[in-house]
């Protein structure tokens, strides 16, 4: 499987998960690269944004950003030898991120039997973009589905980003939440728009503020408290920004 490189290794770290309906509780991080879509402010561009690929990306505007050199942040790495790191650590949480792992559900299989081997008790956690539909096996193995819906503000095109057939598959199981971000009242009138036409009940979309350090995330925070007020949406922070800021491996 191609995971994304952190050092000399694949980019798997045990940390709080910040996002989400788990968000405060330890979980193993296990980060795929690759992904089908490229929104331009990424925070895991990374996994994607290679040299020589044509997707603009906002720090594009800063003349120190390069693309990276895909050697440099892929590594290929056998689920059999991820096991063995993954249950190193004192932590029966994993989430599964990327990227879009769901491009790789036969290797994330492997990854989960192995561990389920060692331990039944483990728990995955998924997050994806929402327009990959799991396998009826993969979906089966998950816990949860952290679906992450794209919204015009990441430059994709709506056809690209909502694939109303996946969408309609994740409201239809009650192990997926839907998390959005939000910059402003622009942001909060398409989330209506989006959980009203596929019927998303209130009480599975968490909004998040968007935010790259704290003072952003409390800048947009007001606009979200008021908007879950009136819609009984969850409020959702994003505590590794606010514990770590913009840093890869934490
Ligand atoms: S879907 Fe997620 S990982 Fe993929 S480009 Fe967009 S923000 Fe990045």
């Amino acid at each position: 499987m191609l995971l994304a490189r952190l050092n000399d290794g694949p980019e798997i770290f045990f940390t709080l998960q910040g996002e989400g309906v788990s968000a405060g509780l330890p979980a193993v991080f296990v980060r795929a690269s690759r992904c089908n879509l490229h929104c331009r402010w990424c925070d895991t561009d990374h996994t994607w944004n290679f040299e020589g690929t044509p997707w603009p990306h906002e720090k594009d505007a800063d003349p120190a950003y390069r693309k990276h050199k895909k050697e440099d942040v892929t590594i290929e790495a056998n689920p059999a030898d991820i096991v063995a790191q993954v249950a190193a650590f004192p932590c029966r949480r994993v989430v599964l991120t990327g990227g879009e792992p769901l491009l790789q559900q036969e290797a994330w299989l492997e990854l989960i039997e192995g561990l389920r081997a060692i331990d039944p008790a483990y728990i995955f956690e998924v997050e994806t973009n929402g327009t990959k539909a799991p396998t009826p096996e993969f979906r089966a193995a998950v816990n949860q589905f952290n679906v992450s819906p794209k919204l015009a503000n990441s430059g994709m095109e709506a056809r690209l980003r909502t694939v109303p057939a996946v969408i309609e598959g994740f409201v239809a199981d009650p192990k997926a939440w839907f998390k959005f971000v939000s910059c402003g009242p622009e942001d909060v009138a398409e989330i209506l728009d989006f959980t009203t036409k596929f019927a998303i009940p209130p009480q599975r979309v968490l909004v998040m503020p968007e935010g790259r350090t704290a003072a952003e995330l409390d800048r947009h925070a007001p606009d979200v408290v008021a908007c879950c007020l009136l819609y009984g949406w969850r409020f959702c922070d994003r505590l590794h920004v606010r514990l770590w800021g913009d840093r890869r491996g934490v």
